[in-house]
C-alpha cells in the first residue's frame, strides 16, 4: 500500500460518495487544492453499480433520480452520455394481482394516504412524536403502511420522526440511468484528485493545522469536509481530537436505515409486464417488494427494508434468497423456485463503510440534521445526504450538501 504521509493540501474531503464527489469537483472548480480520501478501494459509496453475468449494469444501492426535474444528477448523466429511462416507477402503478385483489389495493391506497395526510397535518406541532403514533389502532393496513415505510426510510414508524419524514421534499418524477446511478456517480469522481483504500482514522484539529491520520499515513490540511456516513460517524471512536460530542450525538439522533436489493435472474420472464410489482405478504411487516423485469431485463429486483432486513442480514445472503423463493412459490406457485437464480444481493447494515442504507430521524430529532451541517471552528466542514433538511436518504440531497460544504470552505478560504 503506497503511503501519503506528509501531504499537504489546501482542503481534503474525507469520504468520495455522491457529497465528497459534488464537493471536492466544486473546489476543484475553485482552484482549491484538494483531495478526496476514499476508505474503499472506489468511489460512489452507497453509490455503486456491478455488472450482472448478461453484462447489464445493476445498482446494489441508490438506482433512482428522485425529484428528477431538479436532480443534479440528470445533467451531469447528460454530460456523461448516458440514457434516461423515463418508464414509471413501479410503486406509482397498481400492484399485480396475486395475493392483492384490485379492490383490496384500492382500500390500503386510500388507508396508506391518510395516513401520511394525517402526519402531514401533525409534523409541524409541538411535540414531533413517531410516526407510528399516527396509524389508526385498528386499521387493517397498518402492517403494509409500516412495510413501506420500511422501503422509504430504512425503519418502521415507530422509529421515525414524523416531522422529520414530512419534511422530505420530492416533485414525484423518478427516472432511472441504464448504464448505472453508482457509475455515474463514480466516474464524476474518476477526474478529481483522489486516494483509495485509504480509512480516516483520526482528524486532530488541535492545532493550527489540521492533522488527518489515516491507514496510510498523516496529511495535513487547513480545512476538511467530513461526509462519513452516521453510522459510522457515530461508531467511530476518537475520530475527532479533541472530541466533538455534538456531532456525534446529532449522528446518533440520524440513524442510517436498512434497504437491501436482492437481483434475481427470472427464467420466461415475458409472463410479466416490464416494470410490474408485487408484495410477497399484505398484512406483514417483514414482506419483500418484488420489481418484475426492471427496463424489460429477465430479472426481478427484491426489496428488503428496516428489522426485516436486518435480520435475514444475520442469516447471510442465502437468507434473503431463500426468503424470497418462499414467498414467490406461496404466490406463483412450487414451481417458480425453479426459475429464479441469485445474481446479487450487498448487505448494506454489514458495510463496516456504511453499515446501513440512508438516514432517519429518531422522533424529537428532525433538527439534528442542521446541528450536523454546522462548521466546527471555519474549519471543519460536514456534508452527505444526513446533512439535508428536505433531500435526505437521497444521492442527489448529498450533492447539495457537498456542493454547500465546498461553498462555505471556499468563503473561508477568503476570510482567513
Ligand atoms: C439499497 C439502497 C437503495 C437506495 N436507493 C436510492 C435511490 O433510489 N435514490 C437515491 O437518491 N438514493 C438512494 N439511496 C441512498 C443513496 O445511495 C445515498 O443517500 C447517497 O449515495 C449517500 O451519499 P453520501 O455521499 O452522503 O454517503 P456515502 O455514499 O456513504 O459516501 C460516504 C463515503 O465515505 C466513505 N467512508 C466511510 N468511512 C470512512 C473513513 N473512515 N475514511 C474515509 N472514507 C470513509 C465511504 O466508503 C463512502 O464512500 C439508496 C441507498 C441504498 C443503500
Amino acid at each position: 500500500m503506497q503511503g501519503i504521509n506528509n501531504g499537504d493540501f489546501e482542503t481534503v474531503v474525507i469520504g468520495g460518495g455522491a457529497a465528497g464527489i459534488a464537493a471536492a469537483r466544486r473546489l476543484t472548480q475553485f482552484e482549491v487544492n484538494c483531495l478526496i480520501v476514499e476508505a474503499r478501494p472506489r468511489l460512489g459509496g452507497r453509490a455503486w453499480t456491478v455488472t450482472d453475468p448478461s453484462g447489464f449494469a445493476i445498482d446494489l444501492g441508490c438506482g433512482w433520480l428522485h425529484s428528477a426535474d431538479r436532480n443534479p444528477w440528470v445533467p451531469i448523466a447528460e454530460e456523461q452520455g448516458r440514457t434516461i429511462d423515463k418508464t414509471p416507477p413501479p410503486w406509482r402503478r397498481p400492484s399485480l394481482p396475486q395475493g392483492f385483489p384490485v379492490g383490496r389495493q384500492r382500500e390500503f391506497l386510500k388507508a396508506q394516504e391518510e395516513f401520511f395526510s394525517r402526519v402531514s397535518e401533525r409534523a409541524q406541532r409541538e411535540p414531533d412524536v413517531a410516526a407510528a403514533t399516527l396509524l389508526l389502532p385498528d386499521c387493517p393496513w397498518n402492517n403494509l403502511i409500516n412495510a413501506i415505510g420500511t422501503y422509504i426510510s430504512g425503519a418502521e414508524f415507530d422509529r421515525v420522526s414524523a416531522r422529520d419524514f414530512d419534511n422530505f421534499d420530492d416533485t414525484g418524477l423518478n427516472w432511472r440511468i441504464v448504464e448505472g446511478y453508482g457509475t455515474t456517480i463514480a466516474a464524476c469522481g474518476h477526474a478529481l484528485p483522489n486516494v483509495l483504500d485509504c480509512p480516516v482514522t483520526r482528524i486532530d484539529h488541535s492545532a493550527s493545522r489540521l492533522k488527518i491520520e489515516t491507514a496510510r499515513g498523516t496529511i495535513v490540511a487547513d480545512q476538511a469536509i467530513v461526509t462519513i456516513p452516521t453510522n459510522v460517524l457515530a461508531q467511530t471512536e476518537n475520530l475527532f481530537a479533541p472530541l466533538l460530542p455534538e456531532k456525534t450525538q446529532a449522528a446518533q439522533n440520524l440513524p442510517l436505515g436498512l434497504a437491501d436489493k436482492l437481483f434475481l435472474a427470472l427464467d420466461r420472464a415475458d409472463e410479466f409486464e416490464t416494470d410490474s410489482r408485487m408484495f410477497g405478504a399484505t398484512d406483514k411487516i417483514g414482506t419483500a417488494t418484488y420489481h418484475f423485469r426492471p427496463f424489460g431485463r429477465s430479472q426481478i429486483e427484491v426489496y428488503f427494508g428496516g428489522r426485516h432486513a436486518a435480520n435475514l442480514e444475520a442469516g447471510g445472503d442465502s437468507a434473503f434468497f431463500d426468503f424470497a423463493a418462499s414467498e414467490l412459490t406461496g404466490l406463483l406457485g412450487s414451481d417458480f423456485a425453479r426459475r429464479v437464480k441469485p445474481i446479487h444481493i450487498h448487505r448494506w447494515a454489514a458495510d463496516p463503510f456504511a453499515r446501513g442504507s440512508y438516514s432517519y430521524a429518531l422522533p424529537g430529532m428532525a433538527d439534528c440534521r442542521a446541528t450536523l451541517a454546522v462548521p466546527v471552528d471555519d474549519r471543519l466542514f460536514f456534508a452527505g445526504e444526513a446533512c439535508s433538511t428536505g433531500d435526505f436518504s437521497t444521492a442527489h440531497g448529498a450533492w447539495v450538501t457537498g456542493v454547500a460544504a465546498a461553498d462555505q470552505v471556499i468563503r473561508a478560504r477568503l476570510r482567513n
